[in-house]
């Protein structure tokens, strides 16, 4: 029996494994008004449960009680890892809480998130999406200092920066030279016996926004999260920004101020979810207005547009509305599987899809069709799906990618296959054509993807499809 559920498990990572994975989501509140003990804790799990796409093997919360900081955190979605006795017992006004799916750092639970120490000004504890790229160089450098590591995720780095900083600072004294030193791609959340206190990279790479709720502040990854909890979004936490909520309201320093942004492409492409707005650009209408890109750049004569669920709808609908074609649901998906525990074989793979995807053979039979997808990573989902519409009888099958070719490997917290996984880094477009087995296959270009976005290269980090990474790579 054991074995069977781990087939299953397996066998239900097929298409998830097929996509880029986010590394983290965090969520963090002060309380200056409340209602009971537990609310930060409470508030915090709904709004982790809100972020819950941006990682679901390990989540942690943590809350101080203005004078020392208490954990709950493990392996597994939130919903398995915090359980309401524990909500019970995490009392006090601010909180901070992490979802993860690990790419630097081994998966297991010494590098759940998150981490809480002591330090020699009391407790802290920290929350950390992205990733650095100088840890190797950071860690040398503790490590002549007599700085030791428990884990081997890069928010222990970080950490050991910050009370190394913090002996004669302010923690956010110590976190704007912390923030000097750590290159890479960062939002991370810190909390103290009585302080809150949030950090963008300088370039904008990872998300992070700050909220209200009823004269309280938070912080999150994804302005989902607040809307899920009842709060206001303010705005965005500025790249290079610290901000500190104590009870005296918020306060904020520019600690660098580069010319340079780069947010992440990616997470108007798949990453975040349709309702949230990062940056001022929402990213329903940033899918919609790719697909409608799309639509322009192609020219297909077919029945219909069908998405891939979920993440190729938005742009689907924004395809089919341009094109003048009807969108239909050609493909449901069973919404309860995804999770991993086992790495799947390539073999695997190929077989899982269908667990997670079915054609609807009444729509599709004798019809041509658009199906539009948001991204391809190595190709193999999109080869079965093909497969899967022609059996259900569809005519003609159409790939259209509402994202250039992936063709290179993200070193700022998303869990990228290696290079050469990658379909786009190993074959041109007309072998991946042949490789899937459509009829014609069409990505979008990088320069209709900024037209969607109304925005210049410079403005995104776009290096999973240009190779051009902004800032240089720890080799
Ligand atoms: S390389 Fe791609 S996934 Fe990574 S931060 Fe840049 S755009 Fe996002």
């Amino acid at each position: 029996m054991l074995e069977e559920i781990k087939d299953l498990e397996l066998l239900s990572t097929c298409h998830a494994e097929d996509k880029f994975h986010d590394e983290c989501g965090v969520f963090g509140i002060f309380l200056n008004e409340y209602e009971d003990d537990c609310e930060a804790a409470r508030t915090t799990f709904y709004g982790l449960y809100a972020l819950q796409h941006r990682g679901q093997e390990s989540a942690g919360i943590a809350v101080s009680n203005g004078h020392e900081i208490q954990l709950h955190k493990g392996m597994g979605l939130i919903t398995e890892v915090i359980k309401p006795d524990h909500i019970k017992k995490l009392k006090g006004r601010l909180s901070i809480g992490h979802v993860r799916y690990s790419t630097t750092g081994m998966s297991n639970v010494v590098n759940t998130q998150p981490l809480v120490f002591h330090y020699l000004n009391g407790m802290l504890a920290l929350a950390h999406n992205g990733n650095l790229v100088n840890t190797v160089e950071l860690r040398k450098r503790l490590a002549t200092y007599g700085s030791v590591f428990q884990t081997t995720s890069d928010t222990e780095v970080v950490a050991n920066l910050l009370a190394r900083y913090s002996q004669d600072n302010k923690i956010e004294d110590a976190l704007a030279r912390c923030i000097m030193d750590a290159k890479g791609a960062f939002a991370l959340l810190i909390m103290t016996e009585d302080r809150l206190v949030g950090v963008r990279d300088p370039m904008g790479i990872r998300p992070l926004c700050i909220g209200e709720l009823n004269g309280n502040y938070i912080l999150a990854s994804e302005s989902a999260a607040l809307d899920t909890v009842g709060a206001t979004l303010i705005r965005d936490v500025n790249p290079g920004e610290i901000v500190v909520i104590d009870q005296d309201g918020l306060h904020s320093r520019q600690v660098i101020d580069s010319p340079r942004r780069a947010h992440c492409i990616f997470e108007y492409i798949y990453f975040a979810r349709p309702d949230s707005t990062i940056d001022q650009v929402n990213v329903y209408q940033a899918r919609r207005e790719m697909g409608r890109q799309l639509a322009r750049e192609c020219n297909i004569d077919a029945d219909m547009v069908i998405s891939v669920p979920d993440s190729g709808t938005s742009s689907a609908l924004g395809y089919a509305e341009e094109a003048g074609l009807p969108f239909e649901e050609g493909l449901m998906k069973n919404r309860y599987v995804g999770r991993t525990f086992i790495q799947p074989t390539q073999k695997m793979r190929e077989l899982g899809v269908k667990l997670k995807l079915n054609a609807i053979e009444e729509v599709v039979c004798g019809k041509r069709i658009i199906m539009v997808d948001d991204s391809i990573v190595r190709g193999t989902t999109s080869k079965k799906i093909v497969q899967m519409l022609r059996e259900a009888g569809a005519t003609e099958v159409h790939m259209v990618v509402a994202s250039p070719p992936t063709r290179f490997p993200c070193y700022y917290g998303i869990d990228t296959s290696r290079r050469e996984e990658l379909i786009a880094s190993t074959m041109d477009e007309t072998e991946i054509e042949k490789f899937i087995g459509a009829d014609s296959l069409h990505y979008l270009s990088m320069e209709a993807m900024f037209a969607a976005m109304k925005s210049s290269e410079d403005t995104f980090c776009s290096a999973c499809f240009s190779g051009k990474y902004p800032m240089e790579i720890e080799t």
